[in-house]
């Protein structure tokens, strides 16, 4: 049987194992030869062969540790040994020890080889003894029986039955011991790859809770730029509505500027049949400024937007036309309503109780009844109305178009 080189290597620490149970043996053999020695007095036969033998098995150790030549080495030095104590103790030349000292060897190193130079030596021995020097020794060696093949065979046949009970144990032995390794060998591996396994799944869950981290921090800043964001969306809301404001109410007064006013006009133009306009300035407003100053103007021009205001129904609409004109948008609303209406306001500036200095102011009133007319034109309307009121003394009411004249 040939053995690779990966089992001789995976059978080194069996090899370890013979080395040391065999150095043991070969130590009590050489205190047993110490002693033998001294007892028969045999101290250079001894001397001889016991130093030789020693370093056979310890140099070839040294020199080769696992190799086959140690195994053999060991068994020759252990037959040395049992050679030299029967010589020591003038013993008979019974050679079977070789054959129990090679068991010995081949059951230590678990190696069937380590056998062999027992196994020679014996059979060495017994041919030698039957037929080379038979006729000197045959008939002691083996009594006064024949040498027949039968005797033969129950001679050997023992130590035969023997010798295949131990190859055959140690090859289990053997056999067994390599599949442990080869099975441990396997698991090792499989426990490597299962710690590279872990290895990588726990760096995998290390770059996940990493990432993990790096997404919440990324949604923490999402969310606060949100936040930031409808909250200048909410500034800017009220901003727009601050300049939508600003676009269409005139500062001083609080009422809806020019632009404004003409869009409820044109709203009520397409709505009602009947609509009245009342354009309204304020009389002598520049001797208000002249003799009070500029803000007391301003203060007669708002205390004249709240007071006109107040006399008016929510449908009916006051915006301030530039400087001290004001103008007043009716729907639904025929020209003797608006009489009544501009009347009203008109008193009420004059009966209003100015601090300073009394205010009236001046009406014209345009009306789109059943003809057709824009804007502009019920605008220029009650303008020259307006105007015809001053020409006429102020603080009055006129009617504009067909009705030129009224108060
Ligand atoms: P009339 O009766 O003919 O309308 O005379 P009046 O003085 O009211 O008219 P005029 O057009 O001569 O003067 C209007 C003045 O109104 C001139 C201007 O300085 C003043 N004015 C216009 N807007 C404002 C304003 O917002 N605040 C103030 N304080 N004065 C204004
Ligand atoms: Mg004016
Ligand atoms: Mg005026």
């Amino acid at each position: 049987m040939s053995l690779g080189w990966i089992e001789e290597d995976r059978l080194r620490p069996v090899y370890e194992r013979g080395n040391a149970i065999v150095s043991i043996v070969i130590g009590v053999h050489c205190v047993l030869s110490v002693w033998l020695a001294s007892v028969y007095y045999t101290w250079a036969v001894t001397t001889a062969v016991a130093i030789p033998a020693t370093f056979l098995f310890f140099g070839m150790k040294q020199w080769r540790p696992y190799g086959i030549e140690t195994r053999m080495a060991a068994c020759l030095s252990l037959m040395t040994f049992c050679m030299l104590h029967i010589y020591q103790m003038y013993g008979l030349p019974e050679m079977h020890f070789f054959f129990f000292t090679s068991l010995v060897a081949m059951l230590a190193y678990r190696d069937h080889r380590a056998l062999y130079p027992g196994v020679f030596l014996i059979i060495a021995q017994h041919v030698l003894m039957t037929f080379d020097v038979a006729q000197i020794f045959a008939p002691h060696f083996w009594g006064t029986r024949e040498v027949t093949p039968t005797v033969l065979a129950f001679h050997f046949g023992i130590a035969l039955a023997a010798t295949a009970l131990a190859v055959y144990n140690m090859q289990v032995g053997r056999r067994e011991y390599l599949e442990t390794v080869q099975l441990a060998s396997e698991f090792k591996e499989q426990a490597e790859e299962l710690a590279d396994a872990k290895a990588k799944l726990e760096a995998d869950l290390k770059q996940r809770v990493r990432l993990e981290d790096l997404l919440q921090e990324q949604m923490a800043e999402l969310q606060t730029k949100a936040a930031s964001l409808e909250f200048t969306n909410f500034s800017m809301m009220g901003e727009l509505e601050r300049l939508e404001d600003m676009a269409t109410t005139d500062a001083l007064t609080g009422l809806p500027n020019i632009a404004s006013i003409r869009q409820v006009l044109d709203h009520s133009l397409l709505l009602d049949a009947k609509v009245s306009v009342i354009m309204m300035d304020i009389d002598h407003f520049k001797s208000h400024n002249d003799e009070h100053g500029h803000q007391h103007g301003d203060e007669v021009l708002k205390t004249v937007a709240q007071v006109m205001k107040g006399q008016l129904r929510t449908d009916e609409a006051i915006g301030r036309y530039g400087g001290e004109e004001f103008i007043i948008v009716l729907p639904n609303c025929p020209s003797d309503v608006a009489i009544r209406i501009a009347e009203r306001l008109r008193r009420s500036l004059e009966e209003f109780e100015w601090p300073v200095k009394a205010v009236t102011a001046s009406f014209g009133i345009s009306t789109r009844a059943v003809e057709f007319k824009v804007a502009d034109e019920l605008i220029a309307e009650a303008d020259e109305a307006l105007y015809a009121s001053k020409r006429n003394g102020r603080n009055r009411v006129t009617l504009g178009g067909l009705n030129s004249e009224a108060a």
